[in-house]
């Protein structure tokens, strides 16, 4: 049976003590209240990781980064490697968030080479695709998310996707209130499973976690978690309340 798994995509939220009491009441939560079916994971800021990784570490809950650098090390200021924030004990990365792609102008070929260096630092990959509003109102959706897993993975090793998580996130839903259909959540994410099983067989497809991301929330989880395809969520804004982040993940149950 494939991973079903809830992350929580902080942002650019919460100081290092405002983070780290926050984690400390997630981390006890899940302690009391483990959940049956799902992996929870959270994604602070890289700031948070250590400390978050200590307070986590005999706890139920997995840590992950929001970002990484596209090099492995050396000069180039301000950066974090993938190494780096494996150090910190952290196990998951997020790629590819479309604020990234957007604010940063992050582009298919430059995921790919964070994609990779993570995945060969011993990370596992939460790799985000989908497409703007434009882009659907077009019918160009299907297009568009193929072309991000064509050039932003389809180079991997079927070893090397054993490490990877998607997480379709269509940009309209994002932090809009805007969330896609059940339906439309389905329909893409067997859109995408059809895709890795033509490129890397039924058992890497059958195997792969594929999270549905953009304005979920304790009212509309259920029914999106509900579609046979849909294997969890990415979480962004109701990530930062515990009650709502648990609700979500209960969800799954
Ligand atoms: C995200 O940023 O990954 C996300 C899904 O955000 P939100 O839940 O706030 O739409």
């Amino acid at each position: 049976m494939r991973k079903k798994i809830v992350a929580g995509n902080w942002k650019m939220n919460m100081d290092l003590a405002e983070g780290l009491k926050f984690v400390g009441s997630i981390d006890k939560y899940f302690k009391e209240k483990p959940s049956k079916r799902a992996l929870v994971i959270l994604c602070p800021t890289f700031i948070h990781l250590a400390g978050a990784s200590e307070i986590l570490k005999h706890g139920k809950v997995a840590l992950g980064a929001q970002n990484c650098s596209s090099e492995a090390s050396g000069a180039y200021t301000g950066e974090v490697s993938a190494w780096m924030i494996k150090s910190t004990g952290a196990e998951y990365v997020i790629l590819g968030h479309s604020e990234r792609r957007t604010y940063y102008h992050e582009d298919d070929k430059l995921i790919n080479k964070k994609t990779l260096l993570a995945i060969n630092s011993g990370l596992k990959v939460i790799f985000c695709l989908g497409e703007q509003l434009t882009e659907r109102e077009a019918g160009n959706h299907f297009l568009i998310v193929k072309r991000q897993l064509e050039e932003g993975l389809f180079n991997l090793t079927e070893e090397q996707m054993d490490k990877i998580v998607i997480a379709y996130e269509p940009v309209w839903a994002i932090g809009t209130g805007l969330t896609a259909t059940p339906e439309q959540a389905q329909e893409m994410h067997k859109f995408i499973r059809d895709k890795v099983k033509e490129k890397y067989g039924n058992d890497c497809a059958k195997k792969l976690p594929v999270l549905y991301g953009g304005s979920c929330k304790p009212s509309n989880a259920s029914e999106i978690f509900s579609k046979p395809d849909v294997d969890g969520g990415l979480i962004g804004g109701a990530s930062l309340k515990k009650e709502d982040f648990a609700a979500i993940v209960e969800a799954l149950l």
